[in-house]
């Protein structure tokens, strides 16, 4: 395993090939433990870890708070609704106070773009050697999910071996909501960096033509890339197109509540063009997977057929990779401090 050099994980744009590996050699450890009797390494013994979900959450939140237990850390969890931001305090103060009370992690989900970032600039700046893990911000990352789509895609090109290379020059096809998606971002700069070509492919209203030159260069605020080499983001109109080359489609819910006017009218018409159904998936030359990173809206981005047909949904297997994917990131994380 190479050094590990991050102390905040906020966005996949900073990572290398190397951190890569590190992420999933450490998943497909933890994976291979034993499904019965303890599940619990002591690893973490006497570590603090704080979830502090500012926007709801039914996988992301249950998957940390387990995986963090796995590592026998103790947990604490923040819940909006019973919280003083009902009573005007801001996010960054939230987060002060649980450090203050010990906390040597924070995994943090807001629906503002660049929170976790403010926060760990801010602990940075004064010095507190405490982690930010960014567990989605607005539209802008959520590195964990695709760390877990990653790992669930190499191992299913390569079982027994689910290194960066595995998906090296596989096409994989993104659907849908590409514009208001953090999955879809993080996913872009993680498999563009493992070599994969990715496919995006739906309207313009939510997919514009400037995500051909996403990773042409760092966000804002990074002075480099640190991979040499990416495969190629293409976009794609329609699926016809963008399926007859697929190893591995991904489908995205319509996000609703990050659009900010109503972007599609005609829901069926959308399900037609680009949903995952059986008769859409006739377009693919050959037997692919799908993905999605939940919530799923039935009837929309996809069928319940496909949804439900174990054949070729790795649904399921994204959720249960999530832990040791998630187990190996805070590992990562709260072993440094
Ligand atoms: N669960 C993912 C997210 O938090 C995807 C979604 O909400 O559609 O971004």
């Amino acid at each position: 395993m190479s050094r590990w050099e991050h102390r905040h994980i906020i966005d996949l744009s900073t990572f290398s090939k190397d951190d890569y590996t590190t992420v999933l050699e450490l998943a497909n450890r933890f994976k291979a433990l034993p499904n019965s009797g303890s599940r619990k390494l002591p690893a973490l013994q006497g570590r603090l870890v704080t979830t502090l979900f500012f926007e709801p959450s039914t996988r992301t939140r249950s998957s940390f708070e387990l995986a963090a237990k796995r590592l026998s850390a103790d947990v604490q969890s923040f819940s909006p609704s019973t919280s003083s931001l009902s009573k005007g305090e801001t996010a960054i103060d939230t987060a002060l106070t649980y450090i203050a009370m010990g906390s040597d992690l924070l995994i943090i989900r807001h629906s503002s773009t660049n929170v976790p970032e403010q926060l760990a600039n801010y602990l940075e700046e004064n010095d507190e050697k405490v982690s930010i893990l960014n567990a989605g911000d607005g539209i802008h990352s959520h590195p964990s999910q695709a760390l877990l789509d990653l790992y669930t895609l190499t191992k299913y090109f390569n079982p027994i071996n689910p290194l960066p290379d595995a998906i090296k020059g596989k096409n994989i096809v993104i659907v849908g909501d590409i514009l208001h998606s953090r999955v879809a971002r993080s996913n872009i700069w993680a498999l563009t960096a493992c070599e994969a070509n990715v496919v995006l492919c739906g309207p313009s209203t939510l997919l514009p033509d400037e995500f051909e030159k996403f990773v042409d260069k760092p966000p804002p605020g990074q002075k480099l890339d640190p991979i040499h080499k990416r495969g190629q983001i293409i976009i794609k109109r329609s699926i016809k197109d963008a399926f007859s080359d697929a190893d591995a489609i991904m489908t995205l819910r319509l996000q609703k509540e990050r659009m900010r006017e109503n972007l599609l009218t005609d829901l069926d018409q959308y399900h037609h063009d680009y949903g995952i159904t059986h008769s859409n998936l006739k377009w693919c030359t050959k037997p692919v997977p799908i993905l999605h990173p939940g919530p799923v809206n039935r009837g929309i981005e996809i069928s319940s057929s496909v949804l439900e047909d174990n054949s070729i949904s790795l649904i399921n297997e994204q959720v249960k990779n999530g832990i040791p994917v998630r187990m190996a990131l805070i590992y990562l994380l709260a072993t440094q401090n």
